[in-house]
């Protein structure tokens, strides 16, 4: 079969095609005369797979995408502590050329407008370094993230340094709040610099696609930016990404995105997809026209908005009861006709999912309360199993939950069995005491609550 996400992504591109409105942007001469017909629109998965359709080798300076990722970076090397006193984390509502500071405290409102991107950059390595360390250091992160090595263009980046009075402008600003240590000239150089990275939509579909994984890459594994820090980068990115059009982004696309005035645009849906679009011309926001109509579809098609409550965490407990009927083979223990009660699990379990299963636990296997006809129905039953066989992932959260949860059934004197053929349950090093047994298969947890060769029979349901 030939996949159809590649003719997916063709349509997606010619219906953007005829969009004609927009212009490129005109104060960067390079980028005024940009070839306005260039389209394209890439797709990275979590695990690596990438769809191109249209010009998706033609490329283009990153522009304000980079702040996204260098702000990753000022967090890596100065400490997230250090980047939120020097840079909040408010939508502006303004332009991003905006010379505007907080009030009271005089930061930059956020990283993706230039004052606060300026001053990441600034952040980068130290404040001493030069602007060509930290763009060497920049353009180096920036190549492993898109697999790879990616140049600055020399033409876009004098262009754009003849004519940064406005930037220059905002640097000094900086300088007077004391927000910049540096030479603000070379801050702003640095960052002009950075903007000028060349990439095509194919990297910026992996950049975004190593955010959605957390930090690492999807094709070589590496871990280019702690999962804490991503939080942080897809947080802002989510409110302030699209400069003033960031509440009408989020409701209307609902993906964490970055734009850039070459025409860029990517998004970075946690846990699924980065996706890249591009074409030159922009609105009055400065974000491309056709870029966004791309996004939009995509988002629309594909139920990639991140509010779309499409997984209901009910749905991922089952719970049953069977009877253990001794089998032909010896030795049996004292659990034959005994009843066990069996919560299995499925999916990507997070706190809801954890919850939803305690509760099931306490109410089935806790005191009767006379509120609730049916609760404690089974405290008499020999053994609690828990099945994971259906589970991808249990996060921390719901790791500690269940854990609690097995820790405290077997306080109350039960028999525990865990089936959990690949190991998502971790065990807890530091816990003392006894533990439940963990087994692969049903079988071999029927052979132990009853004795070998065991049956069960149901009450309903299957296990
Ligand atoms: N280099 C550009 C600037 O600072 C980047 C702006 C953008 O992409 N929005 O003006």
């Amino acid at each position: 079969m030939k996949s159809p996400i590649p003719d997916y992504l063709h349509v997606v591109l010619e219906n953007a095609r005829p969009i004609e409105d927009g212009k490129p942007a005109s104060y960067i001469d390079t980028l005024a005369r940009a070839d306005t017909s260039r389209l394209a629109v890439a797709l990275a998965t979590v695990d690596g797979k990438l769809y191109s359709a249209g010009d998706d080798q033609v490329e283009f300076s990153i522009q304000s995408i980079s702040k996204a990722f260098v702000y990753a970076i000022a967090i890596e090397d100065a400490g997230l502590e250090k980047v939120l006193e020097k840079i909040g984390v408010e939508p502006s509502g303004d332009a991003f050329n905006q010379l505007s500071l907080e009030r009271g405290t005089h930061r930059p409102m956020n990283p993706m407008i230039n004052a606060g991107a300026i001053t990441a950059h600034s952040l980068v390595i130290s404040p001493t370094a030069t602007a060509e360390e930290r763009t060497d250091r920049i353009l180096k992160i920036f190549s492993r993230l898109a697999g790879r090595q990616l140049h600055v263009d020399e033409e876009v980046y004098e262009a754009e340094l003849k004519d940064a009075d406005r930037n220059m402008g905002i640097g000094y600003m900086l300088k007077a709040a004391g927000i910049l240590t540096c030479d603000p000239r070379e801050a702003v150089k640095g960052y002009i610099r950075q903007c000028s990275i060349n990439v095509n939509v194919r990297d910026l579909a992996m950049m975004a696609a190593t955010l959605s994984n957390a930090g690492v890459h999807p094709i070589t594994g590496e871990s280019i930016i702690p999962q804490w820090s991503v939080r942080q980068v897809l947080s802002v990115m989510t409110t302030c990404g699209m400069y003033d059009a960031a509440g009408d982004w989020v409701s209307n696309i609902g993906i964490p995105a970055k734009s850039g005035v070459a025409g860029g645009i990517i998004g970075a849906l946690p846990g699924q997809v980065g996706i890249a679009a591009f074409s030159p011309r922009l609105d009055d926001r400065g974000n491309s026209v056709r870029a966004v109509a791309m996004c939009q579809q995509l988002s629309r098609d594909m139920g990639l908005h991140m509010m779309d409550v499409s997984q209901i965490a009910s749905s991922t407990v089952r719970t049953a009861v069977a009877t253990i009927v001794a089998g032909q083979s010896d030795p049996h223990n004292a659990n034959c006709n005994r009843e066990v009660v069996i919560f299995s699990l499925r999916g990507a379990v997070r706190f809801a999912g954890a919850e939803r299963l305690t509760r099931a636990v306490a109410r089935e296997l806790g005191v009767p309360d006379p509120q609730d006809p049916g609760s404690g129905a089974y405290i008499d039953a020999c053994a609690v199993v828990f099945s994971f066989r259906d589970v991808f992932s249990l996060n921390q959260v719901s790791q500690r939950i269940i854990r609690e949860d097995i820790y405290r059934l077997i306080a109350d004197g039960k028999n525990v069995i865990v089936i959990d053929p690949s190991g998502v349950l971790k065990s807890d090093p530091e816990r003392q005491g006894p533990h439940p047994c963990i087994v692969k298969t049903e079988a071999e947890a029927r052979d132990q609550i009853g004795g070998v060769g065991c049956q069960a029979v149901f009450k309903a349901d299957n296990w």
